[in-house]
């Protein structure tokens, strides 16, 4: 960290108290050059952390959700804009609803329920991959399901 005033990079902290209504720390903090003080805040940064099936942690990554999105709306009615708009909705759903981790299931099914109001075609191409669906059975239970749906009833029927 460098001084604000005089860039000097030799910092002593004269009080560290936390900050508890915020969940940070601040500090106050003089400059050794030039003795200027100034205060800093140390706070959490929030990702939300998505629990993959092998059960390992993840940041959630906007980028590869929209990735992910891309393949299943290619050659459909759902534009690049609607994609990125749909990725944005589902990381405030997330952050809204104050979640620090999310399963793939989850996150799995969010991404399902909305396709499924925009586009049929992508809502099925992104559930085969999703829910590495390997049998026409599946496919078909899919393709009827109300949700949420999960993959091990359509083994079942
Ligand atoms: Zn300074």
């Amino acid at each position: 960290m460098k001084c604000p005033f005089c860039y000097h990079d030799q910092i002593k902290v004269n009080d560290s108290r936390n900050a508890s209504e915020t969940n940070s720390i601040r500090r106050r903090r003089e400059c050794l050059k030039c003795e200027r003080r100034f205060t800093t805040f140390e706070t959490i940064e929030l990702s939300i952390q998505v629990q993959k099936r092998e059960g390992s942690y993840e940041d959630f990554n906007q980028e590869k959700l929209i990735s992910g999105l891309m393949a299943a709306c290619y050659h459909t009615t759902i534009s690049r804009e609607q994609v990125n708009d749909l990725a944005t909705k589902i990381k405030n759903d997330l952050m809204s609803r104050q979640l620090r981790t999310v399963t793939t299931t989850e996150l799995g099914a969010l991404v399902m329920e909305s396709l499924k109001k925009l586009d049929p075609i992508a809502y099925i191409r992104f559930g085969c991959v999703y829910w590495r669906l390997t049998e026409i059975k599946q496919l078909k239970h899919l393709m009827q399901a109300t949700h949420p749906f999960q993959p091990e009833n359509g083994s079942k029927t």
